[in-house]
């Protein structure tokens, strides 16, 4: 019989811009362990970004349809005309293998999670310092025009007026300590009373207990 329990589902929300990305690899380095959702997206990929690693890419018809069929945990219009979604499929298997799995979703999409999940999803919030940098990482990145900075930048401001829905709320300042709060969540996360996580633990235990002490119950009502 196995210790496991069933799996973490942790997600990790954010402005964009605001390092999520590098905080979840961080950890995924230093626990293999942890899979990661790909989402599904109608973004065009970037230059550099692969299909099935980064994000399923698909078009808004197949989008539309993976939602029809029920294919998606979650799903949001992260920024005007363009959505993002997430494979309920592979969540729900990881999870009833034990498996933790992480969601780098947007703050609509974390509240919908919280819906669906319940207790079970851990909510973590990852703030910049302060929006100045938020702004520069995100003009660093390159990845976008003008415009869409500004859209994300609203989308930001947004995100962060809800920062008290979220279990958790770690701040981005330095990589380094950031990804060990990340971390530190995680591992708490494993050994917290969620859900009844540890219920198929206790009765084993207790079951164990029985069949252990009987012989000493059955000797103490002999004698
Ligand atoms: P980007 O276009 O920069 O890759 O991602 C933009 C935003 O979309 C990010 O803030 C990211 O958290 C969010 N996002 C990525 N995948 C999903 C998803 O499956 N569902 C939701 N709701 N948001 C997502």
């Amino acid at each position: 019989m196995s210790l496991q329990h069933s799996g973490i589902l942790l997600v990790v929300s954010g402005p964009s811009g605001v390092g999520k990305g590098t905080l979840i690899a961080g950890v995924r380095r230093r626990h293999p362990e942890v899979r990661l959702s790909v989402s599904c997206t109608t973004r065009p990929p970037r230059p550099g970004e692969q299909e099935g690693v980064d994000y399923f890419f698909v078009s808004a018809e197949e989008f539309d349809r993976l939602c029809a069929q029920g294919c998606l945990l979650e799903w949001a219009e992260v920024y005007p005309g363009l959505r993002y979604g997430t494979p309920r499929k592979p969540v729900e298997e990881a999870l009833a293998r034990g498996e933790d799995i992480v969601l780098e979703i947007d703050d609509q999409g974390a509240h919908s999670v919280r819906r669906v999940m319940g207790e079970r999803a851990v909510l973590v919030f990852v703030a910049p310092p302060s929006f100045a940098e938020l702004r520069r990482r995100l003009a660093d990145r390159n990845t976008e025009s003008d415009e869409q900075l500004q859209a994300r930048l609203i989308t930001a401001r947004q995100e962060i007026s809800h920062l008290d829905d979220y279990d958790h709320v770690i701040v981005n300042d330095q990589i380094e300590p950031a990804t060990a709060e990340l971390e530190a969540v995680l591992v708490a996360a494993r050994s917290a009373q969620r859900a009844g996580r540890w219920q198929a633990l206790r009765d084993r235990l207790l079951a164990e207990a029985d069949a252990l002490l009987r012989p000493s119950a059955e000797v103490a009502s002999s004698g």
